[in-house]
């Protein structure tokens, strides 16, 4: 049996490639034939694993097929050693024999081989209906609050008088063409030789049965094309740039298939005073010279409404102050972000006669 190629180089299986490299250098320069105390068969055993896995793709399949990969590339260290294989043949994977890979890792060669989801073993695939991307904007205060919207599509929908079946009445009959399998046999020629694939009955897209007359009302297909109303559910702290999924929302498909599915992407507006970085919300407080110097009480508009904020004597401009869970509401999880308010002092404009010499007389002081 072959040695696990990560043990061969001695290394981690999330070691990094400069972890690898290294430790292949350092093994390939010990291991070497021409060197004194060298040994060929160590040496060749370091370079196959090294070849492996500085190879990202590579390596990525030999992490995925483990020993499986092995037994079926006959330790070849590559996929290009698959068509020599030897030991299993191609009815056992498509007939019913209960053959099993495990892992699933060689559905994914197959469908490399045989082109995208080759039909195994007679499965029923039927189409699956339209998906719906949506974009909808939203304010940064819905944002906070979460909101539900609804929205007005034209889609195909499941045919109502027939239940999506696309038989009058629901009354069905078994299919002629692959007498009620839902698949029929097909010789396909491959670089890998000539075998049998089950493939979907295009009769009756793989239900086995067929309408016994066609539905009038949508001439058989089972879906309708129709105006309904969605009502999206926005939860609260969602970010500009998310995306949310509504499974089997989406448009029906022809003869039963499953639904599709809708998408929402999400933009939320900037807003004009609060700044969103996360779930943090920062904002510019202005404040006069007096209370700075002073200090006082400030009304800081904040997203769950106003909130007094105590400032301190001898505040300076620039200073912050942090407002605990008063930021943006966690999406996945309880609680919220907080609120950073930073200070900014502000000068009159304008002045009295008393406040100017007031400020004069401050001025003489040094202040
Ligand atoms: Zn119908
Ligand atoms: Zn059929």
């Amino acid at each position: 049996m072959a040695r696990d190629y990560y043990e061969i180089l001695g290394v981690s299986k999330d070691a990094s490639e400069a972890e690898i490299k290294k430790a292949y250098r350092k093994l390939a320069h010990t291991y070497h034939p021409d060197k004194k105390g060298g040994d060929e068969a160590k040496f060749k055993e370091v370079n196959e694993a090294y070849q492996t896995l500085s190879d990202p793709q590579k390596r990525q399949q030999y992490n995925q097929f483990g020993s499986n990969y092995q037994q079926a590339t006959g330790g070849a260290g590559g996929f290009s050693g698959f068509g020599g294989a030897q030991g299993f043949s191609f009815d056992d994977i498509f007939g019913q024999t209960g053959f099993s890979f495990g892992g699933g890792g060689f559905e994914d060669v197959f469908s490399d081989v045989f082109g995208a989801g080759g039909s195994r073993g007679g499965s029923r695939r039927q189409t699956r209906g339209r998906d719906i991307e949506l974009a909808v904007d939203i304010s940064l205060e819905e944002a906070y609050t979460g909101i539900s919207k609804s929205i007005d599509l034209d889609l195909n929908t499941t045919c109502e008088a027939c239940d999506g079946t696309g038989a009058e009445g629901k009354k069905t009959k078994q299919c002629p063409t692959c007498r009620g399998n839902g698949y029929v046999e097909q010789q396909v020629r491959t670089m890998l030789g000539t075998f049998n694939q089950r493939v979907t009955c295009s009769t009756c897209q793989g239900k086995g049965t067929i309408p016994e007359s066609n539905c009038k009302s949508c001439q058989g297909t089972g879906v309708k094309r129709q105006k309904k109303s969605i009502k999206i559910e926005i939860p609260k702290g969602i970010a500009n740039g998310q995306t949310l999924e509504m499974r089997g929302e989406g448009e029906a498909a022809p003869y039963g298939g499953a639904k599709g599915n809708i998408y929402i992407h999400i933009s939320v507006k900037p807003n004009k005073k609060f700044e969103r970085r996360g779930d943090d919300i920062y904002l510019t407080q202005d404040i006069v010279y007096t209370t700075a110097v002073l200090g006082g009480d400030v009304d800081v508009e904040t997203l769950a409404g106003e909130l007094n904020l105590k400032i301190p004597r001898h505040t300076q401009s620039g200073e912050v102050f942090r407002l605990r869970e008063k930021g943006m509401p966690h999406l996945q999880s309880r609680g919220y972000g907080d609120m950073y308010v930073t200070i900014r002092i502000t000068t009159p404009r304008h002045i009295s006669r008393r406040a100017q010499q007031l400020l004069k007389d401050l001025q003489s002081e040094g202040m």
